[in-house]
């Protein structure tokens, strides 16, 4: 089981950094960016530090 970073909440539970016990990410840092040119919504970012389960 992960530990959890208190100061990043996640409900990604299909990545392998999840905690699975608590919805929050164990990494100590994480990287968020965008896959859009111009991003405008909550859609066009990305968790860019997510590795599958
Ligand atoms: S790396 Fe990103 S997607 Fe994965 S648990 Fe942490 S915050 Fe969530």
């Amino acid at each position: 089981m992960n530990s959890k970073n208190p100061s990043i909440a996640c409900t990604v539970s299909s990545c392998k950094f999840h905690s699975s016990s608590e919805d929050y990410c164990a990494l100590q840092k994480i990287q968020v960016g965008t896959h859009e040119s111009d991003p405008t919504m909550i859609e066009c970012t990305d968790c860019q530090s997510f590795e599958k389960k």
